[in-house]
């Protein structure tokens, strides 16, 4: 059994050698971000040892570039740089406000979304949120970078799609065109710092009449992985995304959800609420279209 380690690569290239270093010689690594689920599991479900391979200091993680056609956000920029970046806030105001979500200021110093969705819980908040503006992962790979949509990453509660030798870059995000505005809500028992009973993504396109011609939603924390919901936005597209179109949406959630009973709600509960945050966060993300 061999002892704990840490590394800090500055480059990709680097963090792919050191993994596949390991895994040639059977020890073990994991990724460090912001620690925020990684520290938490280490005192309770996972004290093994390990080589850690931090990806804060590996550059590529760590761009940020905001395109014409494509925002590219690296993997380990903390949420708390996200929050405070107002052109990033102003373009995609849903996937910020889920990553603004994550914990407190402090907990946002440190925590990443590439974390959030790496860390692959039903739960996480910035999931629906990425899967809704379309968000690409971009995986580092020994064969080379490799990009796998956001819906497709997580394959189950703790798992994804990345190999031991590969780590997630970052996201290629269209660029808001238009009349495009993104939404992201949860409910929680507590007024902050809980784990989401539900949440709902929407992000939704209009055209110069107000008519809804793209849409996509996801839903989380109401199934083993978050889920697109591809009747909630039929119910959209081709509507003024009015109270009726709305409500369709939400059965839509409603009835494509799979929750579980736990402490924070029943079957019933979870699948009456996500309904009601897919109708929600559709009128945000109407609203926020129709001022573009
Ligand atoms: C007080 C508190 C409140 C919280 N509140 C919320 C909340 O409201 N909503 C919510 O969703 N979460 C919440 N969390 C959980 C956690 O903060 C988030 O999931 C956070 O986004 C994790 O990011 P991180 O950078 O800290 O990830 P880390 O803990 O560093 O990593 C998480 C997992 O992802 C892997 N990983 C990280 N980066 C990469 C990469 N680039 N490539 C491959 N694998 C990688 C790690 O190996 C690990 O398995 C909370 C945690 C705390 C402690």
């Amino acid at each position: 059994m061999g002892g704990f380690a840490y590394l800090a690569p500055t480059s990709a290239a680097d963090a792919l050698a050191a993994l596949s270093q390991a895994a040639s010689a059977g020890t073990r690594t994991q990724m460090l971000a912001g620690g925020t689920d990684v520290l938490v599991q280490m005192r309770s479900v996972d004290k093994g040892p390990r080589t850690f391979v931090d990806v804060k200091h590996i550059a590529e993680a760590n761009a940020l570039h905001i395109g014409d056609d494509e925002v590219f956000m690296g993997a380990a920029i903390a949420s708390a740089e996200l929050n405070e970046n107002a052109e990033l806030k102003s373009m995609l105001p849903g996937l910020i406000e889920a990553a603004d979500l994550i914990g407190s200021t402090q907990i946002q110093g440190r925590a990443t979304i590439g974390g959030n969705l790496c860390n692959s819980s039903p739960a996480g908040d910035t999931i629906p949120a990425l899967i809704a503006c379309g968000a690409v992962c971009v995986i580092a790979s020994p064969g080379g970078n490799k990009e796998v949509p956001t819906e497709d990453f997580v394959t189950g509660v703790g798992t994804n799609v990345l190999q031991p030798t590969e780590f997630l870059v970052g996201f290629k995000i269209p660029r808001p065109k238009g009349k495009t505005a993104d939404a992201y809500l949860r409910f929680i028992p507590r007024t902050e710092m809980d784990i989401a009973v539900c949440g709902a993504g929407v992000a939704l396109t209009l055209d110069d009449g107000g008519t809804c011609t793209a849409a996509k939603v996801s839903i989380g924390a109401v199934a083993i992985t978050a889920l697109v919901v591809p009747d909630a936005a039929a119910a959209l597209i081709g509507t003024k995304v009015d109270d009726a179109a709305l409500a369709a949406a939400a059965a839509a959630s409603s009835a494509l959800a799979k929750p579980i009973t736990d402490k924070r709600g029943t079957v019933e509960y979870r699948k009456k609420v996500v309904g009601v945050l897919t109708k929600r966060a559709g009128a945000i993300a109407r609203d926020r279209a129709a001022a573009r």
